[in-house]
């Protein structure tokens, strides 16, 4: 039993144990990168634009169809005015009003439509670079992935290296003092301090010197202050 250690054991213990927490603390970071979806609000993005783009057209079809509607008919009252059929000046009269009336109602129909297609044009050339940027994003997100996937295979290793080496520790400290230690964990998320220049340093007290002695010499010694195991290089 002289040659053990037990305190210095637990500190190496200890060192295995916030090592392996890092590691998982790591890989959840990790997880939760890989499972979020970044690039959610731009596809959202071009979606709305795609869908503005599905209306200014199905505007576009309107604001023709109504356009053409009237232009039939001013070409059925030109037919009738150009004929020759018609020879009262009352009624020729009559006949360009009405077609003057029709071309006045046509008029705003014919500018919205130039309208649309400005806008129409300008949609699409939006579209088509936010598809562009999508798709380079998408290319940054597979390399991003695939580096995250790396970070994750290393830090598995390193959390199984940690694993190891608490498994081998374990088989060398006292079920007792392994047990002692683990409900400090619980409490205190380290159990273990070391003690330099004379101070603990989970607290910051000083140790008296028959209690450096004992530490010193493998015993199992409790800060009086925040009874955490003390132990010395
Ligand atoms: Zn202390």
């Amino acid at each position: 039993m002289g040659a053990m250690n037990i305190p210095r054991l637990l500190g190496q213990l200890q060192d295995a144990d916030l090592a392996a927490d890092a590691c998982r603390e790591q890989i959840g970071r990790i997880s939760a990168e890989l499972n979020s979806d970044a690039l959610a609000p731009e596809r959202a993005a071009l979606e709305n634009m795609r869908d503005s783009l599905k209306n200014l057209n199905h505007q576009l079809r309107e604001t023709t169809a109504q356009a053409d509607d009237l232009t039939s008919r001013i070409q059925v009252y030109e037919e009738k005015l150009y004929s020759g059929r018609i020879t009262s000046p009352k009624e020729l009269s009559t006949l360009q009003k009405d077609i003057e009336l029709l071309k006045g109602h046509r008029a705003p129909h014919e500018d919205r439509a130039l309208e649309l297609m400005e806008a129409i044009d300008d949609a699409e050339d939006g579209i088509a670079r936010a598809e562009a940027t999508l798709q380079r994003h998408k290319e940054a997100l597979e390399v991003r992935r695939r580096e995250l996937g790396e970070k994750m295979r290393t830090a598995g290793a390193e959390l199984s290296g940690h694993e190891a080496r608490r498994a081998a520790l374990l088989t060398e400290i006292p079920a007792e003092a392994a047990e002692q230690y683990r409900l400090l964990r619980q409490q205190k998320g380290r159990a273990v301090a070391r003690v330099e220049q004379g101070a603990c340093r989970g607290c910051g007290i000083a140790v008296t010197s028959a209690w450096l002695h004992r530490a010193r010499a493998g015993e199992i010694v409790r800060c009086t202050n925040c009874a955490r195991i003390l132990y010395l290089e």
